[in-house]
């Protein structure tokens, strides 16, 4: 089965690769019809995006990522008459999932799209003032999809990551590449989908650019790179799975924990220490930055291959082994990319859960009426992680800080099946017997199906979840699915899948899978529930006009009461929505954008699920939404 959907994804990728190149040959790379110089984007500008209304200058609407707003002209009284304003189509045949999240400077939107392509374009108008579009080889490996999660702006240049696995800088004023680098070697796998993102080191004063990798499901070994946003220079890297070596200032550096690595089974074990030389934990989503304590923090892949069995001892053992750094939260230096604290997720993932999705950094106020610093993250294996940053970030000279390292894990999704929960104390999940899938018997290619909830594309995935400040709670993007999982042999090779797993994607109830969920970080209540029939795909934003935002696999962009999660508007796309929300204010008007396009995961990997999301038109285009003038101005 999975066999199956790989072999669709590449055929339909290369088809549609060739047509590109073709098309960029026949084209102008960048077409500037009208030279609009902007204003330089400078650090101050990112540190105080979160509060800055006029403008979204970094991923996650400011480097905590809170996706929160204290616009409030668009509200729960008033939202339903909000109206579509313009907007904007990508254009050519690369209609594939347009996951990205805009930013907006300046009077100016710069919006990446599916295929590497990134845009600008007039905020009043939606007119376009320059295009760029990456030359892509024939054989690059996404495996989730050609998507593009969004750029980054730091002075006068636009940042973003390229399928070929490469970053490049263009100007933002003209779309002319400045600089271009190449990170990895994409016929193995290597590739990039998330944005990018700027932290200045609170000791050094320099400003970095920090980008990861993708490409788990190949075996590449996931890196965190850091590089100068003027030059594209690298300074320093940091690999995810123990004992592989980092590098600073283009030298090694020093082993990413153990240098003997003993999570991962050593030497003696045989063929199975071909994991450990490609065993994932891609921080392939965006990192976030703890100014107090001068620290970058990232989600980091699941290990590869999938099968836990490679990953364990031949006896079968996996307690002892766990596939460090994977599918958890990682904290480093951003003078030297050290890691300085790590706290797991999922130990030894047998399940493809990944830790990728962004770490949220806030206050929290606690049942007490204390308020601590803490993280919060939506994991693919269904629980709501809310970790003590203190702790996290403490330099103590030991990374491990699983034990101490939560103030709450919570379930956000029905009927966990691998684990019950969690014990605290340790910093370790309760798994279920039975749940990781059994090794093929004997003379056997496949090992016995289970059944896994939920299943690998998660109760949440890439999506982000939405802070209110206001409310105290957070907003995620949840679905509600389960699957059937076997085991299945493998043996690493360059640029083919390396997951020795088989799974099919299954409707866990009747009357939904989707469902935006409201939950309380300091008790883990669940608060509300919006149910979706189709996946939920596209990320959340969330107002203090007390608003969420989201989109839907079905075309529309909605918005609900963030205290109570009633509907109150929509507006149908032409195409599912998989993107990220944002909002801005322009002179004394409040603008919504979101881009419209589906695509992704769920059609390519989702057994059940894909076949449902067949009859979804594809797409590609940017929509502004905003009250209509006498509503505008009569608030
Ligand atoms: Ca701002
Ligand atoms: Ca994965």
């Amino acid at each position: 089965m999975q066999g199956n959907n790989s072999l669709r994804l590449w055929a339909g990728v290369s088809a549609v690769a060739i047509v590109a190149v073709a098309a960029a040959i026949m084209a102008p790379a960048a077409i500037a019809e009208e030279v609009k110089t902007s204003k330089s984007v400078e650090w101050e500008d990112i540190l105080n995006d979160e509060k800055t209304t006029g403008d979204v200058v970094h991923w996650g609407m400011g480097i905590r990522n809170h996706r929160y707003s204290e616009l409030t002209q668009v509200n729960d009284s008033n939202v339903k008459n909000m109206k579509a304003v313009w907007s904007f189509s990508f254009g050519d045949e690369k209609q594939r999932g347009q996951e990205t999240q805009a930013l907006v400077h300046d009077g100016v939107i710069y919006v990446t799209a599916s295929y590497s392509r990134a845009f600008a374009l007039d905020a009043k108008t939606g007119k376009k003032l320059w295009s760029y579009q990456a030359r892509l080889p024939d054989d690059i490996r996404p495996c989730c999809d050609v998507v593009n999660r969004g750029g980054a702006l730091y002075k006068n240049l636009f940042f973003m990551g390229t399928l070929d696995a490469g970053m490049v800088a263009l100007d933002k004023n003209t779309g002319k590449v400045v600089w271009k680098e190449k990170f990895g070697d994409h016929t193995a796998g290597y590739t990039m989908t998330g944005a990018p993102s700027i932290v200045k080191d609170q000791k050094t004063g320099k400003v970095l650019l920090i980008h990861g990798s993708s490409g788990d499901e190949f075996g590449v070994v996931g890196q965190l790179f850091a590089r100068d946003p003027m030059t594209g220079e690298e300074i320093w890297m940091r690999p995810f799975v123990e004992g592989h070596m980092g590098r600073l200032n283009g030298e090694a550096s020093s082993h990413t924990g153990d240098p003997k690595a003993p999570s991962w089974p050593n030497k003696k074990d045989g063929s199975k220490r071909e994991a450990w030389n490609h065993g994932g934990g891609a921080p392939w989503q965006t990192a976030t930055f703890d100014v107090k304590t001068n620290t970058i923090v990232v989600g980091t892949g699941n290990p590869a291959p999938w099968n836990t069995w490679y990953r364990s001892g031949l006896d079968g053992n996996w307690k002892d082994y766990d596939s460090l750094y994977t599918s958890g939260q990682a904290y480093l230096e951003p003078s030297t990319g050290e890691m300085v604290g790590f706290f797991q997720h999922t130990p030894n993932d047998a399940w493809d859960f990944s830790g990728n999705n962004p770490i949220t950094l806030f206050d929290m106020k606690q049942p007490d009426g204390s308020v601590v610093r803490a993280g919060a993250h939506a994991d693919r294996n269904g629980y709501f992680f809310v970790t003590k940053l203190d702790e996290l970030t403490k330099r103590d000279g030991k990374i491990s800080k699983q034990a101490g390292g939560a103030f709450g894990i919570y379930p956000f999704v029905p009927d966990i099946s691998w684990a019950t929960g969690w014990d605290l104390k340790t910093g370790r999940p309760m798994e279920v017997a039975g749940q990781r899938p059994p090794p093929p018997a004997e003379g056997e290619k496949k090992g016995e199906s289970i059944k896994v909830t939920p299943n690998f594309l998660g109760g949440t995935n890439w999506m982000p979840m939405a802070y209110s400040q206001e409310t105290g709670l957070f907003y995620i993007p949840a679905n509600h699915w389960t699957e059937d999982y076997w085991t299945e042999n493998v043996t690493y090779k360059k640029g083919a899948a390396y997951l020795g797993q088989g799974f099919r994607i299954k409707r866990q109830f009747d009357t939904h899978v989707g469902a935006l969920t409201a939950i309380d970080p300091a008790t883990g209540k669940i608060v509300w529930t919006h149910k979706e029939a189709m996946p939920l795909w596209a990320g959340a934003l969330v107002t203090k006009g007390n608003l969420v935002f989201t989109g839907t696999s079905d075309g529309y962009v909605k918005a609900f009461n963030a205290k109570t999660g009633e509907e109150l508007w929509k507006f149908q796309t032409g195409s599912g929505v998989v993107s990220q929300p944002v909002t801005w204010e322009m002179d004394g008007k409040q603008y919504i954008g979101i881009s419209s396009g589906y695509g992704g995961a769920v059609p390519l990997w989702g057994g059940d699920m894909a076949d449902m999301t067949k009859q979804v038109s594809q797409g590609g285009s940017f929509w502004v939404f905003g009250l209509p003038k006498e509503l505008a101005s009569a608030n």
